[in-house]
């Protein structure tokens, strides 16, 4: 008999079903079953399940959990919605994503280097005007968050010419980026970056970490790329400096709701991108791929796949 493996998502039966196929095609040594379909024996056996925005009720009735796979590599929510979980929590690390996100970093970051948005603005007047461009290595990219996703866009950008920072919390040695940690090399990188790509994730540390005091630091001249999550920027504050002309652009992936409303004013600057959670789609075949062998690694070989540190949040 195959060993059941539940999959908790609240998302629309649709997506379920497409994480279904994908999952079932990497996994056929294992039975996977919808939580909503398992027995009451079956949700209290399980050791080991895959989750994608679970509904916490539905967590707590799987009692005997001792680990479960995200298929996000964000987990602020589900450490938020489960505090005090006995289950240990593997993300989701996806050499693939860390492509499209470096892909989306050098993307977005081209866009604003070659004043995208001010000759958008110029057609829309029938304006003829054209504005002086700097090499990409006399352009100073900083990038908040070197991990998974942030260390890869760092290479990306420098492949491409950039002179590019980093920072992060702990000191990191990256072959020809100048590297920053701490609350004083915060405020170092932000006076000097042109561009600030932001790619931390959520934590209490990290909640409201580019407040006012921070984000006065920044020239007007630069710019702000949040492909992260949206509590770690004061975007009130960050708008009023864009209407101010006291910042010059931002591109936004993420919003403390989504879809973002009709009503919020960020839609209406037009030195303000907004884009709809795009910048790095989980990718299913790829998450499959590793959600099954982190899981087969377990079962067959007793071998954990690196966990949540849930004291730092990450
Ligand atoms: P990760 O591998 O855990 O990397 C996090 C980085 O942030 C590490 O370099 C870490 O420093 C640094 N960091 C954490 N807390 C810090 C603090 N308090 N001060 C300074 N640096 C800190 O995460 P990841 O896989 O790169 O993902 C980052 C985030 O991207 C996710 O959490 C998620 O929210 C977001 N994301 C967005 C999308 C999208 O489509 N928009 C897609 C995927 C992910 P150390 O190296 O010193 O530990």
């Amino acid at each position: 008999m195959k060993k059941i493996i539940p999959f908790v998502s609240d998302s629309s039966d649709e997506l379920k079903a497409l994480w279904l196929g994908y999952l079932e095609k990497e996994m056929s040594g294992y039975e996977l079953v919808l939580f909503e379909n398992l027995s009451l024996e079956q949700k209290e056996s399980a050791d080991v399940a895959i989750v994608a925005n679970p509904n916490p009720a539905h967590i707590a009735q799987m009692k005997n959990l001792i680990w479960v796979q995200s298929l996000w590599a964000g987990v602020e929510k589900l450490l938020q919605d489960i505090p005090n979980a006995s289950f240990d929590i593997s993300r989701m690390v996806d050499p693939a994503l860390a492509d499209t996100m470096a892909q989306s970093v050098l993307a977005w970051t081209l866009y604003l280097h070659k004043n995208m948005p001010a000759y958008k603005q110029q057609q829309s007047h029938k304006i003829w005007k054209q504005h002086i461009e700097v090499l990409p290595e006399d352009k100073s990219i900083a990038i908040l968050g070197l991990g998974n996703l942030g260390l890869k866009s760092a290479i990306k950008l420098k492949e491409n010419g950039f002179n590019v920072l980093g920072w992060g919390r702990s000191k990191k040695e990256i072959q020809g980026v100048t590297t920053y940690h701490g609350e004083e090399g915060l405020n170092q990188i932000l006076k000097v970056a042109d561009i600030v790509v932001c790619l931390l994730p959520l934590t209490p540390q990290t909640n409201n970490l580019i407040d006012k005091k921070k984000l006065d630091l920044l020239s007007p001249n630069a710019s702000i790329i949040n492909f992260a999550r949206a509590k770690i920027i004061n975007y009130a504050y960050l708008l009023e400096k864009i209407e101010n002309s006291e910042l010059s652009h931002a591109v936004l992936d993420v919003f403390e709701t989504e879809p973002l409303e009709e009503s919020s004013a960020l839609w209406e600057d037009s030195n303000i991108t907004i884009l709809p959670h795009i910048s790095a789609p989980t990718n299913m075949k790829s998450a499959s791929k590793i959600a099954s062998k982190h899981i087969s690694e377990y079962c067959d070989e007793g071998v954990n796949p690196i966990f949540v540190d849930k004291d730092k949040g990450y």
